[in-house]
């Protein structure tokens, strides 16, 4: 297989989502060679990539646009796994193996779920909320089925009346947070008039759908599949009949592969300055991977990214009052969706932790770190690579995730054989293998 080698860019930009084509967009209006790589076959981040494919959204509409009249090389469906030297990433398609060379990076890798392991978590039909959304989308009949949307969240009424919307039937909405500190994200919505107009959307499209706070899920139970769900739900348990689980904890930022580019990570954050500079001199980062802050967040961030990777500082700094106003959004959905410590108990000895490499709750809780579970157990060294189980155990046991080690995310043989070629052999993690 051949390795395609691209043009010098300006700019690349990693992630195709409203933050990745903010950057791209206004990095690209600049006159500057701009590239956009993303791993999924279509551009549009989670929340946009149906609407990019077709559906009406105004804004995705908008963006999607400019990305395409926009004089910007796109790649699509191509995951970047390493830098292979300085200014070099390689980016691994479904037949081949792309070489990108940059001289400014914006890094926009999104956020991905957090779940946490309970009694049943591993049973068919217990999935991400986010997770079925996307499932969904792709084409799974859901009408006439009962799902259970469970967890924590805005994720979970933005995917609930998804579900409903699809003629699936939602029997309940259980969310971790206490009604007190919802109703004082609500007060905090009168700064966002226009998260008012979307939460008011949304009320009337989950007209009639039960929404218990302070409830979340016990137990998952049924033979070869789904049958139903204990649920904790204000205090009293409770047990419901379902064909899905869609479960999500709020979300963890991606942040590996900034880690490998020895950007400086904080609180699973990555460190930005103003312009949205990392510790890396011309690396960027914008969006989910700086703090779990919504789209408008990430367009902004975006937007400020791009044009401080061509040196636009006037017209970015510009774009600082309305940041500093997402950000304000970010810190009440960091407060309100914070995990309560009960949710430590929802685990028994036998629970699966690390569904990769079957690590049940009994043999982790015998280490002290991250690390010598991982070692002991061999916890996070399966495909995820502890995308999975680290952020559990982050929760569980407080533990800390080791620096990254290349390739960020797992990638095929003859694609790591050529990357030993240039890198010391004992640097390669090797999934399936030791450490
Ligand atoms: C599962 C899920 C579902 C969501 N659904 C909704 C919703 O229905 N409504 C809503 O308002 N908000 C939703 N959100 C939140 C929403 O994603 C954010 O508010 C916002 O879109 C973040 O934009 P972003 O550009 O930072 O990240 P994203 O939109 O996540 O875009 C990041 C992109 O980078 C790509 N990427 C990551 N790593 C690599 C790599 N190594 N190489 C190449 N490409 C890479 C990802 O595949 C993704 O396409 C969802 C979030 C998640 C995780």
């Amino acid at each position: 297989m051949g390795r395609d080698s691209q043009p010098l860019f300006d700019v690349l930009v990693i992630g195709g989502g409203p933050a990745g084509i903010a950057a791209a967009v206004r990095a690209a209006e600049c006159g500057v060679r701009v590239g956009i790589v993303d791993d999924n076959p279509t551009f549009g981040g989670q929340i946009w990539r149906e609407a990019v494919q077709g559906e009406q959204n105004p804004e995705a509409a908008r963006w999607s646009g400019l990305l395409l009249t926009g004089n910007i090389t796109r790649f699509s469906g191509k995951r970047v796994f390493h830098q292979a030297e300085a200014g070099v990433l390689l980016a691994e398609g479904s037949d081949d193996l792309c070489e990108l060379h940059y001289t400014n990076l914006v890094v926009a890798t999104g956020a991905r779920e957090r779940f946490l392991p309970f009694p049943g978590w591993t049973l068919p039909n217990v999935m991400g909320a986010g997770g079925l959304q996307a499932m969904v989308k792709s084409g799974l009949p859901i009408r006439g089925k009962r799902v259970i949307v469970a967890g924590t969240g805005p994720l979970l009424l933005a995917v609930a009346a998804y579900l409903r919307k699809h003629d699936a039937e939602v029997p309940v909405i259980c969310e971790q947070a206490s009604w007190s500190s919802l109703a004082r994200f609500s007060l905090g919505l009168l700064g966002h008039p226009g998260k008012i107009a979307q939460g008011l959307q949304l009320k009337k499209e989950l007209a009639g759908i039960p929404f218990a706070a302070n409830s979340w899920p016990l137990a998952a139970h049924g033979g070869q599949m789904l049958e139903g769900v204990t649920i904790s739900r204000g205090g009293k348990t409770e047990i419901i009949a379902c064909d899905y689980l869609a479960c999500g904890f709020h979300l963890v930022p991606n942040v590996e592969l900034q880690s490998l580019l020895g950007c400086q990570i904080s609180g699973g954050h990555v460190q930005v300055d103003d312009f949205q500079q990392t510790s890396v001199h011309g690396v960027f980062c914008a969006g989910e991977p700086t703090g779990i802050g919504g789209v408008e967040l990430a367009l902004v961030e975006g937007q400020i990214a791009g044009l401080a990777a061509v040196g636009e500082w006037a017209r970015a700094r510009r774009l600082f009052g309305e940041r500093g106003k997402a950000r304000h959004f970010e810190r009440m959905l960091d407060r309100t969706f914070r995990l309560r410590p009960e949710l430590r108990n929802l685990t028994s000895a036998e629970t699966i932790v690390c569904r990769c490499e079957d690590v049940p709750y009994s043999r982790l809780r015998e280490h002290r770190s991250w690390r010598a579970a991982k070692l002991h157990t061999r916890c996070g060294m399966g495909p995820c690579q502890g995308r999975v189980c680290g952020p559990a155990t982050q929760f569980l046991f407080q533990w800390n995730p080791d620096s990254v080690r290349p390739p960020g995310f797992p990638a095929r043989v003859e694609n790591l054989a050529g990357l030993a070629e240039r890198t010391q052999p004992e640097d390669i993690a090797v999934t399936g293998g030791s450490r």
